[in-house]
């Protein structure tokens, strides 16, 4: 899945410290007895990491919506956890939306609560996905519509600390609003990405966003990774693209590789449900694409390794920390 955005020129900015593998050699000369010292020599390469946060936009179909909504994908999340070393975030929809089909903003929480208490059980994240939608299911970024949607999710949602955005949709105001609710990270910042919308949705401006973690009104604001491919830019007329994690590995390789030039030492990435469980619905289409998955993850390990980095898969909130809090001050 490909989101195509509005060409704006600009390469990203690596906000990462540099860091290098140091090799340092010790000698001793004997002293003026000439009882010589023995003569060490040691090389310590540093490692080298990247953290790497995964996130699951937990939204229904798109393939049965909107006539109705279903929950194909979500259901077959309980295949995350057969991947190994990998920590996820879900992001859990809860909007006026899914009020107004399921009678609860909470429903997805709720019906799925055993899921989520089973991600927290193993070092995942649950945080929050909320769509901006009018009655008739276009997008509507009005302040009332805005202010709506955060109060009425927030509270189905027990207050999440993190957001992914439907859309990856944020203005000052909505972002203000998240703030005011408990939201301390949002990672749905694609920098120097635009797109006018489609349909009546689909609509966001990162345009003036860099590749650098920063903070907003008190939210901790994590881009995704965003590259530049030449075939991609002729295909949708656009210069950068984000590609979702269940992508073809084909394609997805010359964003990791994009990435592994950058030197950065976070990178994240997300999907959607439902790209778990393809419109045919066939198993082995769920297979591919799950397999899209896993293979595209195993190759990062890969090729970072192939260069001298560990791959660590934190949730955002791990993230969050590793990016903003004291460690890093310490050594950023
Ligand atoms: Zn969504």
């Amino acid at each position: 899945m490909i989101t195509a955005p509005v060409a704006v020129r600009s390469r990203p900015v690596d906000s990462s410290s540099i860091q290098t593998s140091s090799a340092s050699k010790s000698s001793g000369r004997g002293g003026a007895d000439g009882a010589g010292e023995i003569t060490t020599a040691s090389e310590h390469a540093a490692v080298k990491r990247v953290y790497a946060a995964i996130g699951v936009d937990c939204d229904p179909d798109r393939a049965a919506y909107p006539d109705r909504l279903t929950w194909r994908g979500v259901e077959a999340l309980p295949r995350l956890f057969d991947l190994h070393d990998i920590k996820w975030t879900f992001n859990v929809r809860a909007d006026t939306q899914i009020r107004d089909y399921c009678g609860s903003a909470s429903y997805c929480y709720e019906r799925f609560a055993k899921l989520w208490d089973a991600a927290r059980g193993h070092g995942s994240a649950v945080g929050w996905h909320v769509h901006y939608f009018d009655r008739d299911g276009r997008q509507d970024t009005s302040e009332r519509c805005i202010e709506e949607n955060i109060e009425l999710g927030a509270e189905a949602l027990e207050f999440p600390d993190i957001v992914h955005m439907g859309w990856t949709f944020q203005s000052e105001f909505s972002v203000k609003c998240l703030a005011r609710v408990g939201v301390r990270i949002d990672y749905s910042p694609l920098p120097r990405m635009r797109f006018g919308g489609n349909g009546g949705v689909d609509a966001y401006d990162w345009s003036s966003f860099a590749y650098r973690p920063s903070v907003w009104h008190g939210v901790r604001m994590i881009p995704a990774y965003t590259f530049r491919h030449a075939l991609l830019r002729r295909r949708f007329s656009t210069e950068r693209v984000m590609l979702t994690t269940t992508t073809s590995p084909l394609l997805y390789r010359s964003l990791l590789r994009d990435f592994l030039h950058t030197g950065a030492d976070f990178f994240v990435s997300y999907f959607h449900a439902d790209e778990l469980v393809p419109a045919l619905g066939d198993w082995r289409d769920r297979l591919y694409a799950f397999k899209n998955l896993s293979t595209n993850l195993e190759r990062f390990r890969a090729m970072a390794a192939r260069q001298g980095y560990e791959v660590v898969f934190v949730n955002v909130r791990e993230l969050a920390e590793i990016l903003f809090g004291e460690r890093r001050s310490r050594h950023a």
